[in-house]
């Protein structure tokens, strides 16, 4: 059985690129029964995306709770749960109040 190159529309970007005949044979000697859908491009670009710095920004960031600034009463953002009678101060703030004090 022989095979022979396939032109593809890339489901990603739209282009069309060459399935080999090469790459045809490689594929049923892995056992893959699927053609690609993608350019080879578009396959690096969701591999890099997957292995290299894939899950950042979801577990990876600190969880940030909502206060009130107790100086200037701008809403900020705290990295830890603010407790009732202990002043939460916006970065400004605690700057200054850090340097002053
Ligand atoms: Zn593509
Ligand atoms: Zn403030």
């Amino acid at each position: 059985m022989s095979f022979q190159d396939k032109s593809i529309q890339c489901s990603d970007c739209g282009a069309t690129f060459t399935f080999s005949a090469e790459e045809q044979e490689f594929f049923q000697s892995k056992g893959y029964t699927n053609e690609p859908k993608r350019c080879p491009s578009c396959r690096e670009a969701r591999k890099a995306q997957r292995s290299g710095s894939g899950n950042y920004g979801y577990r990876s960031r600190r969880q940030m709770f909502p206060a009130i600034c107790a100086q200037c009463g701008k809403e900020t953002e705290v990295p830890f749960e603010p407790r009732e009678g202990r002043p939460v101060y916006c970065s400004d703030c605690y700057n200054k109040i850090k340097l002053s004090g």
